[in-house]
């Protein structure tokens, strides 16, 4: 569904002697029909900045964008506006992308308003239809966003993310905001949509327990970089990258065989705008050698389906 091909996002940094802000920095990667592909990494790695690209809220500096086989990276507003149909997006809290002085029914009416639909079909039966999907009633279309708990403030952020019936929905810490007891509800909604509706998701968490449990492939990010690429099962089995063996040492794993030791990396994550030479990840890395100040790893498979950007497999 998805088919991103070197793309870079460049940020102008804050004044002349500070370089750009490199938040992408030349990431490829497929997202396929029906999968929900996961994205971890530190806060600042560009994840988010990533999910916006995809959907070109945020224009890529350099690459390629291709949404269903359509390239959308040099797509004009009206084009554009017919994209934002097929890809949507959820944020992470929901308070603050719900207009405080209108309605839920004022609100599921945007999206309709917006691509001129209010005239063309029965509107109003199909935010009706839209509540019921996402586990609420006709009662809350008279509600404002203060009288919902955040929980239903993001089912009514899911329903009017569907309104349009898209195919691809950029989940952006779409549960972090929420209790722990809420989250698990939202979750397992967004499993029960996807399934029914066929839904595609890009889901980008700084909770690796989260991603573990909704994705079917995990992409690890680290300063900009894609550094690792697999299914979930293959890296639960086995993470070749130091970073990503570091990231996931984190998650307890009850039934695992082979328990593994918490790796408790040091240091701050370098800044985006003046990334270390070589390898980015050199100065935190434990296993790090002379060569990996000075090369740049490419994504490598190492095994089919299983993508590794590290100089011990080269
Ligand atoms: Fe560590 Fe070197 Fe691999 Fe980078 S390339 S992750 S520094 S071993
Ligand atoms: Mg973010």
């Amino acid at each position: 569904l998805v088919h991103a091909d070197h793309v870079k996002v460049y940020f102008k940094g804050k004044d002349k002697k500070s370089g750009a802000v490199r938040a992408v920095d030349d990431v490829s990667f497929d997202i396929m029909k029906g999968e929900t592909f996961g994205v971890v990494g530190e806060s600042g790695c560009g994840k988010s900045t990533l999910g916006r690209t995809l959907i070109k809220l945020i224009p890529a500096t350099d690459g390629h964008i291709y949404l269903d086989g359509e390239d959308i990276s040099g797509l004009k507003a009206s084009a554009l506006k017919q994209m934002r149909k097929k890809a949507q997006i959820i944020f992470q809290d929901p308070s603050a992308c719900l207009n405080p002085r209108r309605t839920v029914r004022q609100i599921m009416m945007e999206p309709f308003e917006i691509h001129h639909m209010t005239g063309k079909m029965d509107v109003d039966a199909r935010i009706e239809e839209l509540l019921h999907l996402v586990g609420l009633d006709t009662y809350h279309l008279s509600r404002y966003p203060h009288e919902l708990s955040g929980g239903q403030k993001q089912r009514i952020g899911i329903a009017r993310a569907l309104a349009l019936e898209p195919e691809l929905i950029i989940c952006d810490e779409a549960v972090s905001a929420l209790d722990v007891s809420v989250q698990a509800q939202v979750l397992n909604l967004l499993q029960e949509l996807k399934e029914r509706l066929g839904l595609t998701y890009f889901f980008i968490s700084h909770n690796l327990n989260v991603v573990y449990q909704v994705s079917d492939r995990v992409g690890v990010m680290y300063l900009g970089k894609m550094v690792e690429i697999a299914a979930y099962d293959q890296l639960y089995a086995k993470r070749y990258h130091p970073y990503t063996e570091a990231l996931l040492s984190a998650i307890p794993q009850v039934d695992a065989v082979d328990r593994q030791e918490r790796i408790h990396l040091t240091g701050e994550v370098p800044s985006p705008s003046n990334p270390p030479s070589g390898c980015r990840f050199h100065i935190r890395c434990p296993k790090a050698c002379d060569r990996c100040a000075k090369e740049v790893p490419e994504l490598k498979e190492v095994e089919p389906g299983h993508y590794v950007a590290c100089l011990l497999y080269d």
